[in-house]
């Protein structure tokens, strides 16, 4: 029993939210759900160069669109605010005094290229590339001269010989050797405080109980619980999941295709479908359950349940589940979720007779992956997209379908009754004047009513087409 913990989400606006971030994000959201805590969101926006204002309020957007809310953060007041580290700038220089107070911190002259070339000089020599600690012992005389040059000062933890220990919740226990790391740099030379120092501080004054985030930063986590005890802070718990990989086992990246929570809402993926995969992946259950609503998802999260080595992100899989959720979705909602999609393609939904429209897409519904493919599914139903392909010429090219094609089309030109009266009366007389039966007796049909080879139920088809549509289309077929 875990009491009312306080987890957070803490991405950086530096670009579209990717789908490891999102993963991130809703393990945080399901654990703080699943114990009736509380979700912090925190923007990470002290890279002025990198951080922009668009990807904020992207980020802000997907994290909506998926259904992820938070309790704390931008648009939602708390007591542990601001939520944008650019607003807490006081906050860590007050912090940055204290370790000076403490001589915990020195101020570091190095240049860039001073470091780049100590760098290169370790690795060389084959030893573990870090901060070797020049700046550490300077006398009162040596720093002035350097200022006198100009020099700017970053600021460094002096990390001690000591090791770490840390006992992750998915990992187990973890230990980092003191030795191997060099003193770190808390606030960079233009004054902004480094990620690790500002996130512990955070943490600390937001009361975060627990921290869950991607193993990539488990030696970050090393470096932050130096901070806890620096600054004398009990550190929170820990969690590092894995990483969401490619196919070939590599980080997921941009050569692996779509991995942004944007690019797949553009692509007409579900959120419902893509929470749900997130939820799954890298998770184990026993039970083998795939598809679960946002509310199961939090009801069966356990931290215990994910899995220590990287998850495959697999698309086929994703297609999958949006194609279950669309399915599952009223027709209503569907028609509603489908407006982006529709006017990409030109389609004017708003003009169209509600009616005829619901029931075109309720005969589609089943065959959609994607909210993007309904241009292809539903243009056959347009008069003025009707368009022969090259699939059914072939098939429209043989004596008897052309025999089919024109013995359908008489019965219709004076045909009465309902649609399907006279679909089911046209495809006998059809059968019987052509002498022609079953699947050569269908395509053809169906080549000359919607131009292509494949499609809804050809009875469905023609009931939404009607009589005049069908016979100008036949009449077009029969050239
Ligand atoms: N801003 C960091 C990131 O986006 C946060 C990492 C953390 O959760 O501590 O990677």
């Amino acid at each position: 029993m875990i009491d009312k913990p306080r987890t957070r989400f803490a991405p950086s606006p530096t670009g579209e939210l990717h789908v490891g971030n999102a993963r991130t994000a809703l393990f945080n959201w399901m654990f703080a759900r699943h114990w009736g805590g509380n979700l912090i969101l925190r923007i990470e926006d002290t890279d002025e160069s990198r951080s922009a204002l668009s990807y904020q309020s992207n980020l802000l957007d997907d994290l909506k669109w998926l259904g992820l809310d938070w309790d704390e953060g931008p648009g939602k007041d708390g007591a542990y605010g601001p939520y944008k580290q650019s607003e807490r700038l006081d906050i860590y220089s007050d912090h940055l005094k204290k370790l000076m107070d403490s001589d915990l911190v020195y101020p570091c002259y190095c240049t860039e290229e001073e470091l780049d070339e100590e760098r290169q000089t370790l690795i060389l020599s084959k030893r573990m590339p870090r901060y070797m600690g020049k700046c550490r012992n300077l006398s009162d005389a040596e720093r002035e001269a350097l200022v006198a040059q100009g020099r700017k000062p970053s600021y460094r933890f002096k990390v001690p010989p000591t090791s770490i220990e840390l006992n992750d919740l998915i990992r187990g226990p973890i230990k980092f050797e003191g030795e191997s790391i060099g003193d770190f740099i808390i606030v960079r030379s233009n004054g902004m405080p480094a990620y690790n120092f500002a996130v512990v501080i955070d943490d600390h004054l937001m009361a975060i109980t627990h921290v869950i985030r991607g193993e990539d930063h488990l030696s970050n986590t090393a470096l932050q619980i130096m901070l806890y005890r620096a600054f004398g802070y009990e550190p929170p718990a820990f969690a590092h999941h894995c990483l969401i990989l490619g196919k070939d086992h590599a980080k997921l990246s941009k050569r692996h295709g779509s991995v942004s929570v944007g690019e797949f809402r553009r692509r007409g993926f579900l959120p419902e479908a893509l929470l749900n995969y997130l939820g799954l992946l890298g998770s184990s259950f026993t039970d083998g359950r795939e598809i679960f609503s946002q509310s199961e998802m939090i009801e069966v999260f356990s931290l215990e349940r994910a899995s220590k080595s990287g998850a495959v992100f697999d698309e086929g899989k994703l297609r999958w589940l949006n194609a279950i959720y669309i399915r599952s979705l009223a027709t209503d909602e569907l028609i509603m979720r489908l407006q982006p999609f529709l006017h990409e393609f030109g389609f004017q939904p708003e003009t169209l007779d509600p009616e005829w429209f619901k029931n075109v897409i309720e005969i589609v519904k089943d065959e959609l992956t994607t909210l993007a493919d309904i241009g292809g599914h539903i243009d056959l139903f347009f008069d003025d997209r009707y368009e022969i392909s090259s699939d059914a010429k072939h098939i429209l090219d043989t004596a008897n379908a052309r025999k089919v094609v024109q013995s359908f089309g008489e019965y219709l030109a004076d045909a009465t009754g309902s649609p399907q009266e006279i679909y089911i009366a046209a495809i006998k007389h059809a059968k019987e004047k052509s002498g022609v039966k079953g699947r050569d007796l269908y395509m053809p049909v169906r080549a000359a009513l919607t131009g292509k080879i494949t499609g809804p139920e050809l009875d469905k088809v023609f009931v939404i087409l009607g009589k005049d549509s069908a016979c100008q289309r036949l009449k077009r077929a029969d050239k």
